[in-house]
């Protein structure tokens, strides 16, 4: 391995940017803002996809696809949409290059200039719901459950790999409803999938919540949100389900009869997680050495490493490992035997230290007289000697072990990192000292959480769900307030 990672307490950012380049996850593109995703870092979403599509089709969703281009004209339709997305738009203006009269290279042809300009879709609301107004005519059509897994661009200003691109791979699930209570039952359906994903498979503890109306899409009437917590203390959005209420059924005129022979608007939500995601899992668990990955999403769950001085003892080695890998693989662990001999073995534990392979068996030839084998987790560190019999049981419980633990120690983290402060003096204390959650109360006007957002960069991450009514008054203004909200710097 090359030379160590920056450590984490000394610069998060740069351990971070690091990290992520020397795990071959991901690095930047020629284009500011967009990177190219290497094919570990291809290989865990690849993961996450699979496991998450199961969830929305088990969930009656069915996938589609539609098109990267929207005509402008379809934007306007929806005033607070156009309002929320119009300055972070990349618009299709040309269709053709030629070459250039003196000579000086390619130039965009202005004979080729489009009638309408094309959007690159941030969001596909608009080109879904002008679809749904041919699909839906009757309350027999509804409701209408669909998923794409799609690219979208957003022209970020500050951007940073994975966490916020200006280019992203993502889902977003678009539904449509015959009643208001339906797409909200929807919308808190798949707020719950999302929070499921992220503490089960990423081992990311998430605050389900409401955004407040600063924070909303634009466009929906509510948006629900599972926030989580960085090891900086910061916090990061995971994921949205928006309750879009008629908003783009009124846009683009989607009418159904009812049952009872009325017609009506379409009620509607939409939800979405994109490869952000990959930037919470390296951000929650990864440490100084490298990445920590939960085993459910590492693509190599075991690797299993052959520690020897000649070609005979490798044979020899051989034969067991491969024996032991069958075995993990008959119990659907995915497993790697690293048998190169251009690396030394210590050069191959450190190299998936980096990679977050959850758990390392070793084995030389003392293993082979005694029976039995080293297997160091990730983790923790820690290492064990187990014999060969039953080795695969042990790893299976291992990697159980891992998992959840991996879930407990971030779970401690953010509890340790929750405050409830009283004063505008301990918020600002709290953020600048120790980070984290900060919970209090807020008058519920915009102008104030605006404000605090000047005066200390922390927003209003969420109103959680579960947030216990307390009386209360508001840490700038001394209005009353009936619950306290989850404020914190976030990425
Ligand atoms: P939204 O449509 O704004 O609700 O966003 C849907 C999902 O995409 C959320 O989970 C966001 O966290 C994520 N997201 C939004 N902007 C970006 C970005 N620039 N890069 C990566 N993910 C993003």
């Amino acid at each position: 391995m090359s030379k160590s990672l920056p450590k984490r307490s000394e610069d998060y950012s740069l351990w971070y940017n690091e990290l992520v380049k020397r795990a071959g996850l991901a690095e930047n593109s020629p284009v500011r803002g967009c990177m190219v995703i290497k094919p570990y870092g291809y290989a865990i979403w690849e993961k996450m996809q699979r496991i998450l599509d199961d969830m929305f089709k088990k969930t009656g969703h069915s996938n589609a696809y539609f098109p990267l281009f929207i005509p402008k004209s379809f934007f306007s339709k929806e005033a607070s949409h156009v309002e929320g997305f119009a300055k972070e738009c990349a618009v299709v203006t040309h269709y053709r290059l030629k070459n250039a009269e003196d000579g000086s290279g390619i130039v965009v042809d202005p004979d080729a200039k489009l009638e309408e300009e094309l959007i690159v879709r941030p969001t596909s609301e608009t080109v879904i719901w002008n679809t749904y107004k041919n699909w839906i005519q009757s309350y027999r059509d509804l409701p209408l459950l669909l998923n794409q897994w799609a690219n979208v661009v957003r022209w970020e200003m500050r951007t940073r790999l994975f966490l916020r691109t200006s280019e992203f791979l993502w889902q977003e699930g678009h539904t449509a409803h015959a009643t208001a209570q339906e797409a909200i039952a929807e919308t808190e359906q798949m707020l719950g999938v999302y929070a499921e994903f992220a503490e089960k498979f990423m081992a990311v503890p998430v605050v389900r919540g409401v955004k407040s109306p600063n924070e909303r899409f634009a466009g929906a009437l509510e948006t629900y949100c599972i926030e989580a917590m960085m090891q900086d203390g910061k916090a990061l959005q995971a994921g949205t389900s928006h309750f879009l209420g008629q908003n783009f059924a009124k846009a683009f005129d989607v009418k159904f009869a009812t049952r009872e022979g009325g017609l009506e608007y379409v009620w509607g939500t939409s939800w979405g997680v994109s490869t952000r995601l990959m930037g919470a899992l390296i951000m929650a668990h990864s440490d100084d050495d490298g990445l920590v990955l939960p085993p459910m999403l590492a693509p190599t769950q075991v690797v299993i490493i052959p520690v020897f001085f000649n070609e005979t003892q490798l044979a020899q080695i051989s034969e067991k490992a491969k024996q032991i890998k069958q075995a993990l693989e008959a119990r659907n662990i995915s497993v790697k035997f690293d048998d190169r001999d251009t690396q030394k073995p210590g050069w191959k534990f450190a190299e998936y230290e980096l990679q977050g392979v959850p758990v390392r068996i070793a084995i030389g030839m003392r293993d082979l007289e005694n029976g039995t084998a080293e297997v160091a987790r990730r983790d923790t560190k820690a290492k064990t000697t187990y014999p060969f019999e039953n080795l695969e049981t042990q790893v299976v419980n291992l990697l159980t072990e891992i998992q959840e633990n991996i879930y407990q120690k971030a779970y401690q983290f953010r509890e340790v990192h929750i405050t409830k402060v009283d004063s505008y003096d301990e918020f600002k204390n709290v953020l600048d000292t120790k980070g984290g959650f900060v919970l209090a109360h807020w008058d519920g006007t915009p102008e104030t959480e605006e404000r605090i957002k000047e005066e200390t960069k922390a927003t209003i991450r969420c109103i959680a769900l579960d947030a216990e009514a307390e009386e209360g008054t508001c840490i700038l203004t001394g209005k009353p307030s009936t619950r306290r909200v989850h404020f914190a710097r976030a990425y």
